[in-house]
């Protein structure tokens, strides 16, 4: 017999069916044992009469989150007996046999409630149990419907989803880079992208005019809370746009996501406000301003654009006292360009930045770039990174920037930490399969290891053990 998946159970009354999935709750009465049985599309009740000695027998030794086989018949529970909030409420099934296909030991935590209140390092220390509790389950479902959305609504677009490399060169770009030692080029380490710009942009001097990609950004940072030292962003990036343009696509884009997939949301304002980062800093302090009417409300949506940074901002570090606040390949908003290219009123130049926010939250960032090299290294020089550097970090980009780079743009929106406000989380790492404790560490594989000696060897490092003190 084919197995039938729990949710399509009501369309059965009166047939017998297979089913197959874990034990969610068993409740022995002696004579009646009921036993809810959970797979990934729902769960239904199911009940065990002695009538049936072996299913019987079997049942007694079941236990939560044991893997079993069931045949029996699915029955229409009289009226008063229906369970209207489940969908498969209006049935249940008399239970003709029981296979035990895996048993499971006693659980570290229970998985037929919420997992909320567990401690967070047991969680993902069994990720893969949690992972079957309805909460997360339910966050793993709606995010991959999400992704889902913006790639069918990207190709509508033009779009084409393109991979750019993981093993990469490290680039100054603002954060650490995670780096990857290379085995045949012994002293000589690929860098994991903090986000695949150089890549994207390279796309463009290639002519794919529409790029995107659900990227995996790596950046060694600082735990601070809600950060993962990986992350999944929408990346993409445009030939031949304005900043209106690039903004219209993400507008259009995240509008429709909410009507599609989270109904029961309200989008505050349409169009998304703009607010310009001078009235933000002014208005509400910071430049992710939340402009929720009513805070208490968990399905209002209030987006909104942050425009007309500054380009740049005082850095004792540099050696000309400036680096860049965003992105090193923005260009400047058009009026400001002259001053750019003379190098001159520095701190008072706009860039074409625009950040998109939601309740409160930056999910996203991104502009127009200086697709001319002379543009591009005016910004470098700015920074005071030496020619040497240039060359070293920037050349490719240079050089490919001379041979007819079209006008481009683009933006990156944060997949987490959209999923976590549509799902109404507290923290990113409730929307990640697998997630890092916030202090960088996977307590399931035990991430980040020691290396075997060979492995080592063969990769060429060497490690210096720090001296223990002796007292
Ligand atoms: N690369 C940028 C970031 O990761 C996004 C962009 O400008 O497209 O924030």
């Amino acid at each position: 017999m084919q197995r039938t998946k729990i949710i399509d159970t009501p369309k059965f009354i009166g047939q017998t069916v297979k089913l197959a999935g874990w034990v969610h709750i068993r409740r022995d009465h002696g004579k009646l044992i009921f036993v809810d049985l959970r797979d990934h599309s729902g769960i239904i009740q199911t009940v065990i009469i002695p009538d049936h000695v072996e299913a019987h027998d079997n049942a007694k030794r079941l236990r939560s989150e044991f893997v079993i086989e069931m045949e029996g018949l699915v029955k229409e529970r009289p009226l008063s007996a229906r369970n209207e909030k489940s969908p498969t409420g209006s049935v249940e099934m008399e239970v003709v046999s029981i296979k035990i296909l895996n048993e499971s030991k006693a659980l570290p935590f229970e998985l037929n409630k919420d997992t909320k209140a567990v401690n967070e390092e047991l969680r993902l220390k069994y990720r893969y149990l949690d992972l079957r509790s309805e909460r997360m389950h339910e966050n793993m479902i709606m995010r991959s419907k999400v992704v889902k959305f913006f790639r069918d609504f990207l190709a509508t677009q033009d779009f084409m989803e393109i991979e750019t490399p993981i093993l990469g060169k490290s680039t100054a770009e603002g954060s650490r880079d995670y780096v990857v030692p290379s085995r045949i080029y012994k002293g000589k380490f690929y860098a994991l992208p903090q986000s695949p710009q150089q890549y994207k942009q390279l796309l463009m001097a290639a002519g794919m005019e529409r790029y995107f990609q659900v990227a995996k950004c790596f950046r060694d940072e600082d735990t601070r809370g809600d950060r993962q030292p990986e992350f999944t962003q929408l990346d993409m990036e445009m030939s031949f746009v304005e900043q209106e343009d690039v903004m219209n696509v993400v507008e259009e884009m995240l509008i429709n996501l909410v009507q599609t997939l989270y109904p029961e949301k309200k989008i505050q304002s349409l169009p998304f406000p703009r607010i310009t980062y001078k009235d933000a800093m002014e208005k509400y302090g910071n430049d992710r301003p939340d402009i929720r009417e009513d805070k208490n409300d968990p399905n209002l949506l209030a987006f909104c654009w942050v425009i007309d940074f500054p380009f740049f901002e005082k850095d004792e570090e540099s050696s000309t006292g400036w680096t860049f606040t965003h992105n090193p390949f923005s260009r400047p908003k058009p009026e400001y360009m002259d001053d750019l290219m003379k190098k001159e009123n520095i701190g008072d130049i706009l860039t074409t930045q625009y950040d998109i926010v939601l309740n409160g939250f930056e999910i996203g960032g991104g502009s127009i770039r200086n697709h001319q090299p002379e543009a591009l290294r005016k910004v470098l020089e700015i920074m005071g990174i030496p020619e040497e550097k240039i060359q070293r970090d920037y050349g490719h980009m240079l050089k490919a920037f001379e041979f007819g780079a079209p006008p481009h743009g683009g933006i990156a929106p944060g997949i987490d930490r959209i999923v976590m406000i549509l799902q109404g989380e507290p923290n990113i790492r409730e929307v990640i399969a697998f997630s890092k404790t916030g202090e960088a560490e996977d307590p399931m594989m035990s991430a980040p290891s020691e290396l075997d000696e060979n492995q080592l060897t063969e990769a060429g490092i060497k490690i210096i053990k720090k001296k223990k003190k002796l007292v």
